[in-house]
């Protein structure tokens, strides 16, 4: 596997720096574009990487997976659908009548987020647990990148603001801001990354403790292959054919059930915002490989 991250490193090196950074959150902004590592977490637990594989970076929507797993079900409260809006659109909430369309736009995780808030009376502090006891290293909130989030988050707080007119979050909106963007704050490595998201791959079995069920598993799985890379869900699928979530912070995470999670990050995103070198590096990656759900 070494050989193989090697090898794809080697291939991106002409991509790493592509794209731009977030421009939503200020703070982004200033991450060199030249950036980049790659994890491979194996379902048995060992951990390998190139590059910039050990430096924490904003993971951003990549909270929303573990976020969701933790909230339990929602589908009375959010749909399971693909957007062809932005992450961040209000028109698509509007259209959706305050369901959101998927729990991965900004929307929906505002609405897993107030779930589970409602269960844990702290959202973004059951994350950090969770993601430490899972991945056995400290997780640790970038303040910084809060405050520019706070500070610049309109766009974030008309959404919430629109849902708990649609009756749908049960907690005061600011709570469920702040819990939001202290969760998209934190700052992991692709390592730790990798090794917190390994329940994935194995049917919902993490380290520390069984996440889900095997079924559960399977569909958060499905929901990530269908909405994980946002409006560029399609495009993912067909270049590289693996479950993902995007952030972005530039990092993606990849699932290869029953064998591995890949975890990628390099700052410099495309249209949709997805990293421009971490989606190239898992196209390489899975032609290496073979690794594919198709
Ligand atoms: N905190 C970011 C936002 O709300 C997350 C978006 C993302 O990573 O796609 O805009």
């Amino acid at each position: 596997m070494q050989g193989v991250l090697e090898q794809v490193a080697a291939g991106v090196r002409s991509v790493v720096g592509q794209g731009k950074q977030a421009v939503s959150i200020p703070a982004l902004a200033r991450v060199p574009l030249n950036r980049f590592g790659m994890a491979v977490a194996t379902a048995d637990g060992d951990v390998v990487g190139v590059g910039d594989w050990d430096e924490p970076f904003s993971v951003q929507s990549l909270s929303k997976l573990f976020t969701l797993a933790l909230a339990g079900d929602m589908r009375d409260r959010v749909g399971r659908e693909p957007s062809t809006l932005a992450f961040n659109s209000l028109s698509q909430l509007e259209l959706d009548e305050g369901r959101p369309r998927n729990p991965f736009l900004n929307a929906g995780a505002l609405v897993t987020t107030d779930q589970l808030l409602s269960t844990t009376g702290d959202a973004a502090a059951a994350l950090r647990g969770f993601l430490a006891a899972e991945s056995g290293a400290e997780v640790a909130v970038d303040l910084s990148v809060a405050e520019s989030e706070l500070e610049t988050g309109h766009r974030n707080a008309a959404l919430a603001h629109l849902i708990a007119g649609y009756g749908n979050l049960h907690n005061p909106v600011t709570d469920v801001l702040r819990n939001y963007v202290h969760s998209c704050a934190i700052a992991m490595s692709c390592r730790d990354l990798a090794l917190a998201g390994l329940f994935l791959a194995r049917t919902g079995r993490g380290r520390a403790t069984q996440v889900l069920s095997a079924s559960d598993a399977r569909r958060l799985n499905a929901t990530m292959l269908v909405c994980g890379m946002y409006d560029g869900a399609g495009e993912f699928a067909y270049r590289v054919g693996l479950p993902a979530k995007s952030g972005i912070g530039g990092g993606v995470l990849a699932v290869v059930p029953n064998r591995c999670v890949v975890c990628v990050w390099s700052p410099g995103l495309d249209r949709c915002g997805n990293s421009v070198a971490a989606v190239a590096a898992l196209e390489i990656f899975s032609a290496l490989t073979g690794y594919s759900v198709f």
